[in-house]
């Protein structure tokens, strides 16, 4: 039995691990290098495998860093079965679709730049929507949380919610190897306890090796209820005033989980009862339905909201703006609203737009709910810009600032050792998907168990292991 790590190691992108055992090649996640030009660079580098040699494809969740790969392992010889989550499934076609049509852009932009220096040749992109769609074909079975399955002899697998977002996982493998089983299991990205829509994680199984997670493993998270106070206190001072809310949000899980709580404090009276607010973002409308085909990924909270026949994401006042026109008439709108718009570090996106328009006025407010990168826009007026330049024009920071830590839907340190906890005391713990200045001081606080801290491609021998 090998175990080889081919992203994600010592940082928090590109996850991708690759299981050698009865006989089988099975990775767990394909996912894109993101952030800053270098770890981009890494995405066309060799995987460090042969993708026609792996049999099974495991998938953690749809968030680009775990699944964003798997069109370029396709291109590169992948004939195996990838095995998902429902939600994962669905989700993971339209945050592929999104990525190749954001590369083709790009590649379309370099073309045109270097075509003005006299270039010829075309700059291809990574993958464009045509390599997304052939991956489709290759999404085979659909794993059930709670549900052992036989992947391959001697192989079984068992999903578990991790908590994290729709359809999220960590993957338990049993496997016999020399006449014995081993449970090795892997944690994928852990979910933040108490937060709205999905599950908490569920508490993980004792296992004899763990892969798991670090990303907050150096800190902890501010509670979610004064988070809640501060956000609805600012929406309501703000519109209070006449003026807008921009909110820069990533479309996948955090807009969803912006119109659950926006729905809950209009009906506990902690906004306006009647509230305008624009999901400006037709990824973040399509995530959203597909939240809705999902309740078996909901909470007993989210479940007794539906049953109740409510939607969990709906309210009167909310508008989708789907198309451009939809989105250039919100600036029409007077009298103060709430706009939720991608991306979440304002890198891109109509978030550009409105803020372009709005962080001039004294009586708006931007609010982020997010991570905001070194080098993004979002940084910038996070640290307090006084102009920043969008679009080619320096536009005064006149508008309220608000940084809303406390949503985030990665664990802390505190959860993250109770999940370990929770595993007995494995034979060998690797840690991934974790800063290399956080993971040591994760790795320090672990205790009744060998912990290796994997560079990339990395590779172990698991019988050492045990
Ligand atoms: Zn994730």
């Amino acid at each position: 039995m090998k175990l080889e790590f081919h992203g994600a190691d010592q940082n928090v992108t590109g996850s991708c691990h690759l299981l050698e055992a009865a006989g089988k090649k099975i990775l767990i996640d394909c996912g894109l290098y993101q952030g800053g030009r270098e770890m981009e660079e890494e995405n066309a580098e060799p995987f460090g495998f042969d993708p026609a040699a792996i049999d099974y494809l495991l998938l953690t969740h749809a968030h680009l860093d775990h699944c964003g790969r798997i069109p370029l392992l396709i291109k590169q010889g992948f004939t195996g079965e990838i095995i998902a989550t429902a939600a994962s499934c669905e989700l993971a076609r339209i945050v592929l679709l999104d990525s190749a049509k954001l590369m083709e852009d790009e590649a379309n932009y370099k073309t045109k730049k270097a075509s003005r220096h006299g270039q010829k040749e075309r700059i291809e992109p990574l993958y464009n929507v045509v390599d997304v769609l052939n991956c489709f074909g290759f999404f085979g079975r659909i794993a059930n949380y709670d549900q052992p399955f036989v992947i391959d002899g001697g192989i079984q697998a068992t999903f578990i919610d991790a908590g994290h977002i729709l359809g999220s996982a960590s993957i338990v493998l049993d496997i016999e190897h020399q006449g014995r089983q081993h449970r090795i299991l892997f944690s994928g990205d852990l979910g933040y306890s108490a937060r709205a829509i999905i599950r908490d994680p569920t508490p993980p199984p004792h296992a004899d090796i763990v892969v798991m997670e670090t990303t907050y493993g150096d800190r902890l998270h501010k509670p979610l209820e004064p988070t809640l106070e501060e956000f609805y206190t600012a929406i309501s001072k703000t519109l209070a005033r006449g003026g807008n809310v921009i909110i820069p949000s990533f479309a996948l899980e955090r807009a969803q989980e912006l119109l659950y709580y926006l729905r809950e404090g209009i009906e506990h009276g902690r906004l306006p009862s009647y509230l305008p607010v624009f999901l400006d973002s037709p990824m973040a409308i399509s995530a959203t339905q597909i939240f809705q085909r999902h309740p078996e990924c909901f909470d007993m909270e989210t479940c007794a909201t539906l049953a109740s026949g409510q939607d969990p994401f709906m309210f009167p006042g909310l508008h989708f703006a789907r198309e451009t026109a939809d989105s250039m008439a919100i600036n029409n709108f007077s009298g103060g609203a709430v706009i939720i718009a991608g991306s979440g570090m304002c890198t891109g996106g109509r978030v550009k737009h409105h803020l372009k328009h709005n962080l001039w006025g004294r009586n708006n407010a931007i609010i982020f709910v997010g991570f905001a990168a070194y080098g993004t826009l979002a940084r910038q007026i996070v640290d307090g810009a006084k102009e920043v330049k969008i679009f080619g024009e320096e536009i005064p920071v006149n508008a309220g600032i608000y940084t809303i830590g406390g949503f985030s839907a990665h664990a802390d340190q505190a959860e993250l050792l109770a999940w370990h906890r929770r595993t007995g005391q494995p034979k060998t713990t690797f840690l991934v998907h974790g800063d290399k200045d956080v993971i040591p001081i994760f790795a320090n606080k672990l205790i009744n168990t060998r912990v290796e801290i994997p560079a990339v491609h990395q590779r172990y021998n698991l019988e050492e292991c045990l």
